[in-house]
């Protein structure tokens, strides 16, 4: 059995890829909500919106925000009175987003975490979000787990991820835009072609909803749900602490 893991389309050890995607975030997050939008033609705004409808923040409710980076879904659920915890393994992801939590006068905590092995104590959280962070772990059925861990009975898990769309026509199209434009803008934008080929390359790698669905019920989440979004190109997941 080979203990590879993917780092895109190259194969790599456990702890190369964890250090690499540690590379990876450092050298985009000056840029990286500037490329959110280019790459996305702004779209990417509207699926938070879309996601934060899902999660349905309540005032006064824990909610850990994983893999948050610079903070865009943690300030939409902090806008609507929930208590927000950004967790990041990336320390330039946090430190960019706590400047823009100051800017906007928003109250958030940050902390440095490994999804795989959180330091909250079990049953902390009333929902656990991870948006666009989840391809990035090397090991997600231990990210999963922890997720499970530290939400409440009752706690909501919610996950939005890239997904190979299905739509014909739309699949092609969409293949184009990514192999050839997005590392073309990171290039023009971030100086860094690298980092955004690896972006591609981790969508695609990453499971197929229904197979991801089936990780999330193994965590042991009940009602595992898979929402897609824009033909298939985006999903979210849900799923219950009981
Ligand atoms: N959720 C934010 C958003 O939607 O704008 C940021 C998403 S960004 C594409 C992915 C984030 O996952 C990066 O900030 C990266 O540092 C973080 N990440 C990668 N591996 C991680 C891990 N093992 N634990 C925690 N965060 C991780």
């Amino acid at each position: 059995m080979s203990d590879k893991v993917n780092f895109g389309d190259e194969l790599v050890s456990p702890e190369e890829k964890t250090r690499r995607v540690g590379a990876v975030f450092s050298s985009v997050a000056r840029r990286y909500d500037l490329m959110n939008d280019l790459m996305s033609g702004g779209m990417h705004r509207l699926w938070k919106d879309r996601f934060v409808n899902r999660v349905k923040p309540r005032t006064g409710e824990a909610i850990l925000d994983m893999a948050g980076g610079t903070g865009d879904v943690a300030f939409r659920m902090a806008r609507r009175g929930a208590q927000v915890t950004v967790a990041d393994i990336n320390a330039d992801m946090l430190a960019v987003g706590e400047q823009r939590a100051d800017a906007r006068g928003l109250d958030l905590t940050w902390k440095v975490e490994n999804a795989e092995a959180l330091t909250f104590a079990d049953a902390s959280f009333d929902a656990y979000t991870i948006v666009f962070g989840i391809r990035n772990v090397t090991d997600i059925p231990a990210a999963l787990k922890e997720a499970h861990r530290v939400l409440k009975r009752g706690g909501r898990f919610y996950c939005m991820e890239f997904s190979s769309s299905d739509w014909p026509g739309f699949a092609k199209l969409y293949d184009n835009w990514a192999d050839k434009l997005i590392p073309r803008i990171g290039k023009a934008v971030a100086d860094d072609e690298e980092s955004y080929r690896y972006l591609v390359e981790s969508i695609r790698r990453f499971p197929r909803p229904s197979a991801f669905k089936a990780m999330v019920a193994q965590a042991g989440f009940v009602r595992a749900n898979a929402e897609p979004m824009l033909g298939g190109l985006v999903t979210i997941h849900s799923g219950w602490k009981i």
